[in-house]
């Protein structure tokens, strides 16, 4: 069986691994499923999350973990006519792995300097086939702006993921979707979105793993996010209540937007798995 493991809430939360899902992976591993990561998260190159599962004890490999970035440079890698030339807005851990599969990346911050110095905004942006956006700290007044005159003048719209906040330390702070609402509102072109809640991520994700993604079944946290994303690809969904998610939010959903099974823990994922597996 493939897994489709979500990671904040569902492996580790914070700093702190969720007690039990480690080492209930490394058992399901051993009895023949696949184990693969989804995130939304588009700031981070897939190597630091290999470095945290194998600190926690979780099965992993490079290319077993798929991030909305990794998911969103394999999804323009296969789009054909071929695209060659993005513009990034986003992180650098979004632009190493636009550059992994090939293509050429210009990052925004780069080409709304060139542009700040007169030069035309498609040529400042490199001529971009597409444009991609994820998070972006750094993310200003010349960034949006010539990502949006990109796609105002024809480049692919894609989006990373659209979710409108993130949690920190702090409390939450905006998300990769505010800034592609911005960009949106601006060039009046709606984006392609590769993250949950939509069906994409999963399916890169089963691709890159080379299993079908029919019977896979999504392990995650959120009903905003995992379990959408899980009924959005005609797959089964586990929520585990470990994360962002308490028992009384499940009274609000439709009986169409309920989770296949809820999971309290690790102990019940396990009886949870090994139910479907039987
Ligand atoms: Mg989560």
């Amino acid at each position: 069986m493939l897994l489709l493991v979500d990671l904040d809430g569902t492996v580790w939360r914070g700093d702190a691994p969720v007690p039990g899902v480690a080492e209930l992976l490394v058992e399901r591993e051993a009895q023949g499923d696949v184990i693969t990561y989804v995130t939304n998260n588009s700031t981070r190159h897939r190597a630091d999350y290999l470095a945290r599962l194998a600190a926690v004890g979780a099965p992993a490999s490079l290319e077993r973990i798929v991030t909305s970035a990794r998911a969103t440079a394999l999804h323009i890698a296969g789009l054909r006519p071929r695209v060659e030339r993005v513009l990034a807005v986003g992180s650098p851990g979004l632009v190493r792995e636009l550059r992994e599969v090939g293509l050429s990346v210009m990052s925004a911050g780069e080409a709304a300097e060139a542009a700040a110095s007169g030069v035309p905004a498609a040529v400042a942006a490199g001529n971009p086939q597409a444009v991609v956006v994820g998070l972006d700290r750094h993310v200003d007044y010349g960034r949006l702006a010539i990502a949006s005159t990109c796609v105002r003048s024809g480049a692919l719209f894609v989006a990373t993921n659209r979710d409108s906040v993130f949690p920190t330390e702090h409390g939450l702070a905006p998300g990769a979707g505010a800034i592609v609402a911005a960009i949106e509102v601006a060039s009046g072109v709606a984006p392609i979105a590769i993250g949950k809640p939509g069906p994409l991520l999963l399916r890169v994700a089963a691709d890159s793993v080379g299993v079908p993604l029919e019977g896979a079944v999504v392990i995650g946290d959120s009903i905003h996010t995992d379990i959408p994303a899980a009924r959005a690809a005609g797959i089964a969904s586990i929520l585990l209540l470990t994360g962002v998610t308490r028992p009384e939010h499940l009274d609000g959903l439709a009986p169409g937007e309920q989770p296949t099974i809820v999971a309290r823990d690790a102990e019940e994922l396990r009886a949870a798995l090994e139910g479907l597996t039987a």
